[in-house]
């Protein structure tokens, strides 16, 4: 017999979704037409519809499974103003230009914005908090990287970032194992299943006050083949 390697509790959905189930919910017509259709109800597909919507264009979100099936319910809920961006997916530096580099911390820097905002003035119940990060050297020359790029995410992000040396990473971590590390202030962390929920439920408020021609509508449903149905419909749960 195969001896069980799992808790008794261990079940292989993700924990997030205790709070917030991804659900197709009630399928109905689609629009014939649209002047935008949005591929994909993640963070994305949603915000992208929540601002047409606001900008009054009309628009349709096309979902291949249920809303909130992807990343944007499973991830790990940290925040940042881009501390992130020039890392590579293996975790090593990339080589991104100067002026590249830039723009996207500031267009990062912008979203933390937003999603600030966003919290706070439409009151999405996710755990937001800001209590800012300590991301912690591996090695010595991580840690001359972090000093290296400090002064960039600072003018460009605004991120409230200092260097802590290793002998002072105890004020930080209870921990010696660093080679120092950053702070970043300007960061944070929520709850991403909850805070999709919100985005959800502000994308279908928005639809449903704007003047018909205004809509933004969603689609969703197990699709074929990870296709979306163009002929399916929209989830009452999001917009109406
Ligand atoms: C394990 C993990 C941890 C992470 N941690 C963090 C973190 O701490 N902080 C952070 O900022 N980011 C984090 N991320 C990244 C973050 O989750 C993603 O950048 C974000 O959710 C992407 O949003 P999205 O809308 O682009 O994609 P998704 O949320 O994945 O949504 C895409 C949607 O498109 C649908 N779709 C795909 N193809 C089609 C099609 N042909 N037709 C119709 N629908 C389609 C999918 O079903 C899916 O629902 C993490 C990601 C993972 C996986």
């Amino acid at each position: 017999m195969v001896p069980d390697i799992f808790h008794r509790d261990f079940t292989p959905t993700p924990y997030w979704w205790e709070a917030y189930t991804p659900a197709a919910g009630e399928l109905v017509d689609m629009p014939r037409s649209a002047r935008v259709a949005v591929v994909g109800g993640g963070y994305a597909g949603l915000s992208t519809a929540l601002e047409l919507a606001k900008q009054g264009i009309d628009a349709v979100v096309l979902e291949a499974n249920e809303l909130g099936f992807g990343a944007s319910t499973r991830n790990g809920g940290a925040v940042s103003g881009g501390v992130n961006i020039g890392k590579s997916f293996t975790g090593r530096t990339a080589d991104v230009e100067p002026e590249r580099a830039e723009r996207l911390l500031s267009d990062a820097s912008d979203a933390f914005g937003l999603i600030n905002r966003l919290i706070a003035e439409e009151e999405i119940d996710c755990f937001w908090e800001k209590r800012g990060r300590f991301v912690g050297a591996w090695t010595k020359k991580h840690f001359e990287t972090q000093t290296r790029r400090l002064a960039l995410l600072n003018s460009a992000a605004q991120s409230g970032a200092y260097i802590v040396p290793r002998q002072r990473q105890r004020e930080e971590i209870a921990s010696d194992y660093y080679f120092g590390g950053l702070v970043v202030e300007r960061s944070g962390k929520l709850h991403p299943a909850l805070y999709y929920k919100g985005l959800s439920r502000l994308a279908g408020d928005a639809a449903s006050s704007s003047a018909p021609r205004r809509r933004s509508r969603v689609s969703a449903g197990p699709a074929p083949n990870g296709a979306s149905r163009p002929a399916a419909g929209r989830s009452r749960r999001v917009m109406s």
